[in-house]
């Protein structure tokens, strides 16, 4: 099989260097490469329909007799039609095919073929347009179909693909040892491979497509673990100490037992590990998980080290600034702040502070991983919101110092079996519980008719001294929808319906310098309505915002409307999330339902994957796993299973390197390098 990848796909016969070249655009560059190129679905000539069952528009296989010879007639232009006529125990119909002179001599008159295409009526005679057929003493088989480009039809890869099949050796080595398959019940990788082009029927098609998805899932599995592995050395960093009992009693309230839980694994990592912590603490929003990278800092910092918390946002780091400069008034700890935003003579002071340690915590955005940016000891990295750094920028922080200790910390929700792998690189905590004496957000689904009262309802929480969110998706470009623009929208309430209300704006095309001020005055109370796109920042924390609507809520994923809930419920105020949309398709009710009947992130998470695919849990940003070819990460079974696998496979064999698993390294090698992920560098 490896051979086959030196091997050109125009060393085929029948691929000359233009034919060739249609293939690379596909991706296709050695034999292997095709091999690997699966179908993107299937024709199954298997189910077949009577003459006189047939729909216009479907598309459907027929068993039929071809009753005249193939007729050539030209058109006006040139063209060739050539027309039969094909009949089965219920009906005829019409076949046509277009400028292919040679159909006349394929098909002959007399001769059972199958024909499989879409059906049209014309002046009430059925017709199928240029279907694909094969005689039936050939049997019934389900058809491959290829992803095409222009000169490259699906049927050409499928021939292509047939020769290199009968290219593969009588056996051939495969990367899941025998043990394994046997365990899982996965068949061998040879018959995957021609089952998977050209599958008897749909029994062999799923075997196959179960080995190969989970052959990919596993080596990706394995891809993750091996870079957590050796990804860091030895830790320079020497913590002795666990401070974690006495940093609770700064607290203004007591520790949930989830917090107390994750504070323990990392006091455990840092103390007991030779390797630094390298661990990701998931939490809802709202779950706390400030106050335990807070806790983490503080032992680290009694242990006589620097420690760094960077956030994704000017207004985030500020907001945390704040907090730590009041949780630690009375520790003897030198808090400082680092932005964009301050005076450069200022960043140089601060700067200068760092270097020679008299600042023991520093919080900050990007400026505090830019070169001019020197620690004396750092300890311990933490950023917030990690999903909105890349790795390069959590690793350009961690150059601060000597290998020190790393902690990341996440809201947003991902299902667990998808989070192994995207965070296949850390160890993982979760704190799955939430403060108590929180008031759960009611959330309530509504339809455009009712916005008059939606806003009475704005309007009567304001006169109460609360504030609220509006938040409608942006218009993206050349989309001809009447989906309102933030500014407009908002002009058009600040005259209507808000007019004696302070309404803020902050939209995407605004500066962050200005957005920034917007939402410092929205913080201030000067504002009692935001208007917003998405923009408004993950993790802002005003208390007494008390409503959150959100205008065609259809368009947003909902793990990115559960974010946006969080926004509100942080008070100790009754808080209520408004969805409106006029969507009326019971797949969107059923999603948004799900919306108002939990608050648990994890839960809507799982639904979100289940529906719409993993592309949501990231955001804009690439989630920066290697491009699969079968497997699918919204199918949790797969998922599952490829752990489970993996898992043995570690078990059995103890480590890559084992002989056994040397066509498995290969893969692993293959599909990193071919995926660009970015942290293996
Ligand atoms: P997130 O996990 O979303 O970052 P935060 O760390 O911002 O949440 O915490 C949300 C709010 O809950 C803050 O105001 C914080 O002070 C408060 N909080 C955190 N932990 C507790 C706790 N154990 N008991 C009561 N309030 C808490
Ligand atoms: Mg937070």
């Amino acid at each position: 099989m490896a051979s086959l990848y030196k091997m050109r796909i125009s060393d085929l016969s029948g691929i000359g260097a233009k034919r060739a070249a249609l293939f690379n655009k596909l991706g296709i560059y050695s034999v292997g490469d095709l091999l690997n190129f699966y179908p993107r679905s299937y024709e199954d000539w298997n189910s077949v329909t009577k003459i006189e069952n047939l729909e216009s528009g479907g598309v459907f296989c027929i068993r039929a007799v071809l009753g005249t010879q193939i007729v050539n007639s030209r058109t006006g232009g040139g063209r060739i039609i050539s027309k039969g006529t094909v009949y089965d125990d219920t009906g005829t119909l019409q076949i046509i095919f277009f400028n292919n002179k040679y159909i006349s001599s394929m098909l002959k008159s007399g001769k059972e073929y199958y024909f499989y295409g879409k059906v049209t009526a014309d002046y009430n005679i059925g017709q199928m347009i240029s279907p694909t057929f094969s005689l039936v003493s050939e049997g019934a088989v389900i058809r491959p179909a290829y992803k095409q480009t222009a000169g490259l039809p699906s049927k050409t890869t499928a021939n292509a693909v047939r020769q290199a099949l009968s290219l593969l050796p009588k056996e051939i080595k495969d990367p899941l040892p025998e043990q394994v398959r046997r365990t899982f019940g996965l068949c061998g990788l040879k018959q995957a491979l021609n089952d998977i082009h050209f599958p008897a029927d749909s029994n062999a098609l799923d075997n196959a497509r179960r080995r190969l998805v989970t052959e990919e899932l596993v080596v990706l599995n394995l891809g993750m673990r091996s870079l957590r592995e050796h990804s860091r050395g030895e830790s320079g960093i020497k913590i002795n100490k666990d401070f974690s009992t006495d940093f609770e009693k700064l607290l203004p309230f007591e520790f949930t037992r989830a917090q107390k839980r994750v504070v323990e694994e990392c006091v455990a990592d840092l103390t007991q590990k030779i390797a630094p912590m390298n661990r990701l603490v998931q939490g809802d929003v709202g779950s706390g998980k400030t106050a335990v990278a807070a806790s983490v800092c503080y032992t680290v910092i009694k242990n006589g080290f620097q420690a760094a918390f960077m956030a994704p946002t000017e207004i985030l780091a500020r907001q945390h600034y704040h907090t730590f400069c009041k949780l630690f008034e009375s520790a003897d700890i030198n808090v400082a702040l680092l932005t964009g935003a301050l005076k450069e003579s200022e960043k140089k002071k601060i700067r200068a502070q760092l270097a020679c340690g008299e600042i023991d915590l520093i919080i900050g955005t990007h400026a505090l991983i830019t070169d001019k940016t020197e620690f004396k000891n750092l300890g311990l990295a933490v950023t917030d919101e990690q999903h909105r750094f890349g790795v390069a920028q959590r690793a350009k922080l961690l150059g601060k110092g000597e290998n020190p200790h790393l902690l990341v910390m996440s809201a947003t929700p991902i299902p667990r079996t998808l989070g192994l792998i995207v965070f296949g690189d850390l160890d993982i905590s979760i704190i799955d519980e939430l403060p108590p004496f929180r008031k759960p957000v009611k959330t309530m689904l509504i339809n455009e008719l009712k916005h008059k009262r939606a806003y009475e309802f704005i309007k009567n929480e304001i006169s109460k001294g609360r504030q609220a969110y509006i938040v409608c998706p942006l218009v993206e470009e050349g989309e001809l929808d009447n989906v309102a623009s933030a500014e407009e929208y908002a002009a058009e309430l600040m005259l209507r319906e808000f007019s004696n209300i302070p309404v803020g704006i902050v939209h995407g095309r605004m500066k962050p310098s200005e957005k920034e001020e917007v939402m410092n005055k929205f913080s201030a109370g000067e504002y009692s309505l935001l208007v917003a796109t998405t923009v408004i920042e993950v993790g802002v924390d005003v208390p007494n915002a008390t409503v959150m609507m959100i205008e065609n809520a259809e368009r947003f994923g909902l793990s990115q409307l559960h974010q946006l809930r969080g926004r509100v419920g942080r008070g100790g105020e009754q808080s209520y999330c408004i969805l409106v949309s006029n969507k009326e398709s019971p797949e969107t009710k059923q999603r948004l339902e799900v919306m108002c009947s939990t608050n648990d992130g994890f839960k809507i998470a799982d639904e979100d994957l289940r529906m719409r695919g993993p592309g949501d849990f990231f955001g804009e940003r690439q989630h920066g796993l290697p491009q699969m070819s079968i497997a699918d990460f919204a199918d949790t079974k797969s998922l599952e299973l490829s752990q489970k696998v993996a898992d043995y496979i570690m078990f059995v064999y103890k480590n890559l390197c084992n002989d056994e698993l040397r066509l498995l390294k290969n893969e692993v090698d293959r599909l990193f390098m071919h995926g660009g992920q970015n942290s293996l560098n």
